[in-house]
């Protein structure tokens, strides 16, 4: 969900209960478009606990982690969308490329946005 300013149409996600461009704050909650363009994207070399793939152990080393990507996502103009993307082969992520978002529940119980091919 993003929200609007009434007085003067500005988008704000995530939502906001208050307008930092006109000081109005008479919101109105809208639902955010789930597909979009992926506009950047970075590697994190240590992820979460939540999105790390654990590899085996090597003699002598602690845990190793996979990197895992994270990218933002335009959804509407002007409304952008962070997500990570365990899911997708890190080679294969291209600027411009059509994603979705979708919320996950984590195993303890938080949500985060998750960015998926379509
Ligand atoms: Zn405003």
């Amino acid at each position: 969900m993003q929200t609007i300013c009434k007085k003067c149409g500005k988008k704000y996600y995530p939502p906001r209960a208050d307008c930092s461009a006109c000081m109005g704050s008479e919101m109105e909650w809208k639902p955010i478009q789930a597909e979009g363009i992926l506009v950047t994207f970075t590697k994190i070399h240590v992820p979460p606990e939540h999105f790390a793939v654990r590899q085996p152990l090597m003699p002598f080393s602690s845990i190793q982690f996979e990197p895992c990507a994270i990218g933002l996502l335009e959804v509407e103009e002007g409304l952008r969308i962070m997500g990570w993307m365990p899911k997708i082969d890190l080679k294969k992520i291209r600027v411009g490329m059509k994603m979705k978002a979708s919320p996950q529940v984590l195993p303890d119980g938080k949500v985060t946005i998750v960015l998926g091919a379509i």
